[in-house]
């Protein structure tokens, strides 16, 4: 949707200064809405034992994460390169989760080495680990019990978690080889704006982890409902009733676990807190007429794969162009893809070569899932401050980035003469 009216109210009058003297593409975010929404969720359950882990993945700057971590937010990583950027930045011990899937035994090691809450997300990985983390902790496979909850419907094609019939079984397991505290984790929604749905889904592993803790013996010390919380990427759709969801989370908590011992609750949004509070500021290079009305963007969706790869809506706008009558067209990158398109049909002020068009809602899983085919790099990252400076956080790729892993000289690997010797 619209980036928010106080980020554009910031931005806009700083915006074609910022592109005279710095160019474009890059993507901008609005450090006082992502500490906004972080705070806010805070607060909903202020007094409570609640901690939110920022899902790295979703925006993985240092600047981003040192600004989450000074909030009191957790980072939730999921590979060892995230660990290390958590360490970085200086997230210690249980401020990190490692929920991670299809994993091996020494990225775990690693994890359990800083402290990390681990994530198992299946027997089998927790068979092979040597060493015990202090906490151990079971991924609950989508199991379809929350009845009306369309997001449980896929349960019979997850790759994620352990089957809610194996739980109790882990945990018994878990405590045999000394474990002696618990926490447990499920995350089923994806982007999902409908409060009720996420609240059942939640609902749900509070309760089966409730269930499975006593059937196991095993106390619980924190239940971690995961990230998937949506943000309205279209206009008219409303944003996630965030303070509804945490109530709907702790009247299900305190129905599973009526006594003093009350389990915390964990966190791992991404997209729910930044996703909103970034824009891709780009130029029109182009403006032709073929099948289609073109408008050619000088950043391509090696800057935002959404789009092209999930069919993803990103609202796209020309704040400076509003008087101008309105065109229908697709906006488009450079890629040798037709897939590459930040909107197919969308009408819009009729862009001109040189307008500035922003693609909003680019603070989340934008700039991180991009790449780097056909060599048309990944933009830098932009923040505006909470005083209202325009820093550079991340600069634009190079050819030497972009060359940077090639060997000019080929390195022996295995030499066709051995099989002579
Ligand atoms: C991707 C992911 C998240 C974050 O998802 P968002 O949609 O960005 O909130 C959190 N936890 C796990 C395990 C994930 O895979």
């Amino acid at each position: 949707m619209p980036a928010s009216e106080e980020f554009t109210a910031r931005l806009l009058p700083l915006l074609r200064e910022v592109v005279a003297v710095y160019g474009t593409p890059f993507h901008i975010y609005d450090a006082r809405g992502i500490v906004a929404t972080h705070r806010a969720m805070e607060a909903a359950f202020a007094g409570e034992p609640f901690r939110q882990y920022f899902a790295v993945k979703a925006l993985p700057n240092p600047s981003v994460l040192r600004l989450l971590l000074a909030e009191g937010s957790g980072l939730d990583c999921a590979s060892p390169v995230e660990l290390e950027l958590a360490a970085r930045v200086g997230a210690e011990g249980d401020a990190v989760v490692f929920t991670s899937n299809n994993t091996a035994p020494q990225e775990y090691a690693l994890a359990r080495k800083g402290g990390a809450l681990i994530t198992f997300d299946d027997r089998a990985f927790f068979d092979r680990v040597d060493e015990l983390p202090d906490v151990v902790a079971f991924r609950v496979a989508p199991h379809g019990l929350a009845a009306g909850s369309a997001l449980m419907g896929d349960a019979t094609r997850t790759k994620f978690g352990v089957p809610a019939d194996e739980l109790a079984d882990a945990y018994r397991e878990a405590r045999r080889r000394g474990a002696r505290r618990f926490g447990v984790h499920g995350m089923i929604c994806a982007n999902e704006l409908d409060v009720g749905r996420a609240a059942r889904a939640a609902a749900d592993v509070i309760e089966l982890g409730a269930a499975v803790a006593a059937s196991a013996g095993v106390p619980l010390e924190y239940v971690n409902v995961g990230g998937g919380l949506g943000i309205p990427y279209r206009p008219g759709e409303r944003p996630f009733d965030f303070a509804a969801y945490a109530r709907a989370i702790l009247a299900q908590r305190d129905a599973s676990f009526p006594g003093p011992d009350k389990p915390k609750i964990l966190m791992e949004c991404g997209r729910y807190v930044t996703g909103p509070h970034g824009v891709l500021v780009t130029t029109v290079l182009n403006r032709s007429r073929k099948a289609r009305e073109i408008a050619g963007l000088d950043a391509s969706m090696s800057a935002l794969m959404r789009p092209g790869f999930y069919g993803a809506y990103h609202h796209a706008t020309l704040p400076f162009a509003d008087d101008r009558a309105e065109a229908t067209v697709d906006l488009v990158g450079a890629l040798c893809e037709n897939m590459d398109k930040f909107a197919e049909d969308r009408t819009l002020p009729d862009p001109r070569v040189g307008d500035i068009v922003l693609v909003h809602d680019t603070g989340a899983h934008g700039h991180a899932m991009g790449f780097t085919y056909n060599g048309r790099l990944r933009p830098p990252e932009l923040l505006l401050t909470d005083d209202g400076d325009v820093v550079e956080i991340r600069r634009a790729e190079t050819f030497e980035d972009y060359t940077a892993t090639a060997r000019w000289r080929p390195e022996p690997v295995l030499s066709a003469a051995r099989t002579a010797s």
